[in-house]
């Protein structure tokens, strides 16, 4: 279910983040219109030898109002909470230090597997300065070096062997979902109103490996769920809980081992750029998503407010105009009850699968309405489209030449598409592939 989280720690300026963009380079998307926010240091996805994983830097989680000491305790304590595998990255140019050492014996402590790697060896010469890090205890240093991309592969290597060979839970038909948004949103006060609905049945509280606490329950449908444990639902008192970075990863986390993702936004203070973050990288995960407007109880409400709110949300979420809106209020339980059907019905449709034949019904009428592009004196012809998978709806369209299909005819493709289909609260790909 959750991918196996490999952290990185060391002192500023071992090259910790370049480390970083070499291991998840290679998957950091960009799509246009939406804020970059896998392009960000702190949390992404990679590959190795077919196992996924997640990747922190916990450098990239700025805590440089701590003293310098303290700010790499912290940062190690992050490793430890987080992570299945450390990576504690070191430089052969300054050798060991009292940092080194510190973090080392705290790694060592915690009985986390830990694999030392020791960076900017930039050529075969340098390989015996990597000898006084045996010094640490941690075992074999592997010689790295993050700007020549050297070494990377025995450290990935070494970190696979770590990973449990967890087996996949897709079918169990138990949809997992969290709620994320910033501090003081009401995430608590909707979890305890949800759970604490008098038709709704928790079963347990399923503690994992971490110290994430996920609860299942099963709604008055019958449908089973899984809350997932996000930021600042939980508050522990650590002082690097509090900042935003944290619980931005902790978010993105959430976001990984989730179906469908609740954005809460509160109807008080309106949408901020950690909401638009977040929201973005959900949707790049293609997870499914309903945006949760609480605290309704607050405004004065007038004919339109809805509707401007609705207006508002849109247009600083362009990217999410699938995703249904709800108002409600944790205070006085407005439209609660609506939140575990919505759920189940945005995860169905991220289950969705379209015949083909009907699928390609839709998609010649849509070329009927509106012609393909052309370029350069060249028209793009679309030959078949096939839906390739679910959790997110993936459709491969068959073309004369892919660079023919422009972004705004494939939006206007997945427009016609949704007219015809329910993916209502799901994100859709559609991808052009030169016909053989
Ligand atoms: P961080 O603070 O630990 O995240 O370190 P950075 O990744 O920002 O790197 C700090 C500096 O070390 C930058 O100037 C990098 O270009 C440099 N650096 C990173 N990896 C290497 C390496 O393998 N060899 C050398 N010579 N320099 C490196
Ligand atoms: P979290 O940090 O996102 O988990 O937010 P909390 O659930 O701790 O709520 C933060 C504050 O907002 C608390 O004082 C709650 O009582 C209050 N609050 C939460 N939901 C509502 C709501 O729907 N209406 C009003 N008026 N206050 C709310």
């Amino acid at each position: 279910m959750a991918n196996p989280t490999i952290a990185i720690v060391g002192r500023p300026n071992v090259g910790k983040s370049t480390i970083f963009n070499r291991i998840a380079g290679e998957r950091i998307s960009i799509v246009e219109d939406t804020p970059g926010v896998t392009r960000d240091r702190l949390y992404a996805t990679g590959e190795w030898l077919g196992r996924e994983f997640s990747i922190i830097d916990t450098g990239g989680i700025d805590l440089t109002d701590e003293p310098f000491m303290d700010q790499i305790k912290y940062q190690a304590e992050i490793a430890i909470a987080e992570a299945d595998v450390i990576i504690l990255l070191s430089s052969a140019r300054e050798g060991v230090t009292d940092a080194d050492e510190m973090v080392a014996r705290m790694l060592y402590k915690s009985g986390k597997p830990v694999i030392l790697a020791v960076n900017k060896v930039d050529n075969p010469e340098m390989r015996n300065d990597v000898f006084e890090f045996y010094s640490l205890g941690l075992g074999d240093p592997y010689p790295v070096s993050g700007s020549h991309g050297i070494g990377l592969g025995d450290v990935l290597d070494e970190a696979v062997k770590h990973f449990t060979t967890e087996v996949e839970e897709e079918d169990d038909g138990i949809i997992r979902f969290s709620l994320i948004g910033r501090p003081n949103v009401g995430k608590s006060s909707l979890i305890n109103a949800m759970l604490g609905e008098e038709r709704v049945i928790v079963s347990d509280v399923a503690g994992t490996t971490r110290d994430a606490i996920d609860t299942e329950f099963t709604s008055a449908s019958g449908q089973p769920f899984i809350m997932i444990d996000t930021a600042g639902m939980r508050k522990r008192g650590k002082v690097y809980e509090t900042t935003e970075k944290y619980s931005v990863m902790r978010a993105m986390r959430a976001i990984d081992r989730s179906d469908v993702v609740l954005m809460v936004i509160n109807a008080e203070e309106g949408i901020r750029e950690y909401d638009k973050r977040i929201a973005g990288f959900a949707h790049e995960a293609g997870k499914g998503m309903v945006i949760v407007v609480n605290k309704w109880d607050t405004l004065e409400k007038e004919t339109n407010t809805m509707k401007e709110f609705e207006d508002e949300i849109r247009k600083e979420f362009k990217y999410l105009d699938y995703a249904p809106i709800v108002y409600v209020s944790a205070k006085t339980k407005q439209r609660l009850h609506q939140l575990p059907d919505m759920i189940e019905k945005v995860s169905m449709n991220q289950n969705l699968r379209i015949p083909s034949s009907l699928l390609n019904d839709v998609i010649m009428d849509a070329v009927a309405i509106n012609p393909t592009p052309t370029d350069k004196g060249r028209r793009l012809k679309i030959f078949y489209a096939t839906q390739v998978a679910v959790k997110p709806p993936t459709f491969v369209v068959f073309v004369n030449e892919e660079e023919l299909m422009h972004f705004s005819y494939a939006r206007f493709l997945e427009n016609q598409i949704r007219k015809a289909f329910t993916f209502e609260g799901t994100p859709i790909h559609i991808i052009a592939r030169r016909r053989k």
